[in-house]
């Protein structure tokens, strides 16, 4: 019987974890698809439901079902707990179905990976305060970092998430949520060792949300966004010798770590990166 995980959604416009999931199922030899179900809210129920069967493996989920799975599986992580997202779940062989999160693990993956270096000890600015910056913080947080400032448009959902962050077990930097381009943020920025963008900005808005000259010459940024694959952002830091990348590296990362909830398969990062290659570099994919 070939065996399923369906990525719970609505709209499901991309296909980039269907391609990395299912060559990561043929290169291991696992009679497994990963299947796209977009879905009402009225349905989301039910699938989560059907999950519970012998035929799957578990359920990806993405906007925006990430908080109402929480509610409808039989245990959630405390790390997705603490985020306040499930993005994936994993049937259990009793047929139980336990959320957890991959973003915050995937990013501080492919971040560190871009700095060099661990998150820890080091000073970091947020742009954004929306779901992705709730993994993103957490994940900083909990890897010891020395400082966190959040900046979001909406200042009151920054302070809401440096609140809620704040009492991090183990975390003992400081955090702090301040307005987008305010004088706090631009202030952080000067000192940061990494500036991370965790709005939609350069995907659906143009402009950026980080000012690049004010950055010290080894700083590293980081943007989310990967649809387009170079951002307004991206291009400024890197035509001033910043080390940059884009969020592919965390959508490869947790994606593997998905992968291997489900399979007890590791180290698939590199045939995921390979499968996505083509879809990330096809300029005619937009958000
Ligand atoms: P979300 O929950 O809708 O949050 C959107 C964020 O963007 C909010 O902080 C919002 O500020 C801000 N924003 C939107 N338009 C803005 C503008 N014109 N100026 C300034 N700020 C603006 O979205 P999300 O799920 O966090 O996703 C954020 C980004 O991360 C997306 O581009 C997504 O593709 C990317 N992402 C990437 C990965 C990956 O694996 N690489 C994973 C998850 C998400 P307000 O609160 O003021 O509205």
């Amino acid at each position: 019987m070939t065996r399923r995980v369906a990525l719970l959604g609505k709209p499901l416009r991309r296909r980039h974890s269907q391609v990395m999931h299912d060559a990561a199922f043929d290169a291991c030899g696992i009679d497994a698809r990963y299947v796209l179900m977009e879905l009402e809210p009225d349905e989301v129920e039910a699938a989560v439901d059907a999950a519970r069967g012998t035929g799957w493996l578990g359920l990806g989920v993405t906007a925006p079902y990430k908080r109402v799975v929480g509610g409808l599986v039989d245990e959630v992580e405390r790390d997705a707990d603490r985020i306040g997202a499930v993005n994936n779940v994993v049937r259990r062989d009793d047929g139980t179905l336990l959320g957890f999160n991959s973003d915050a693990p995937g990013f501080q993956a492919g971040v560190e990976a871009t700095m060099g270096r661990p998150l820890a000890g080091a000073r970091i600015v947020v742009a954004g305060a929306g779901g992705a910056a709730h993994a993103v913080v957490y994940a900083c947080r909990l890897a010891g970092a020395a400082s966190v400032t959040v900046g979001n448009r909406t200042v009151a959902s920054a302070e809401a998430l440096a609140r809620r962050f704040a009492a991090v077990a183990g975390a003992s930097g400081t955090i702090e949520g301040v307005a987008l381009g305010g004088p706090a943020f631009l202030t952080a920025l000067e000192t940061a060792d990494l500036a991370v963008n965790a709005t939609t900005v350069g995907m659906v808005d143009p402009g950026m949300t980080i000012d690049v000259d004010l950055l010290p010459r080894d700083a590293t940024v980081f943007d989310l966004v990967y649809v387009p694959v170079e951002t307004p952002l991206l291009r400024a830091a890197r035509a001033r010798g910043l080390r940059a990348s884009n969020g592919s590296e965390m959508l490869v990362n947790q994606a593997a770590i998905a992968f291997e909830r489900w399979t007890g398969v590791a180290e698939m990062a590199a045939v995921m990166r390979a499968a996505v290659a083509p879809l990330l570099a096809d300029a005619t994919v937009t958000a």
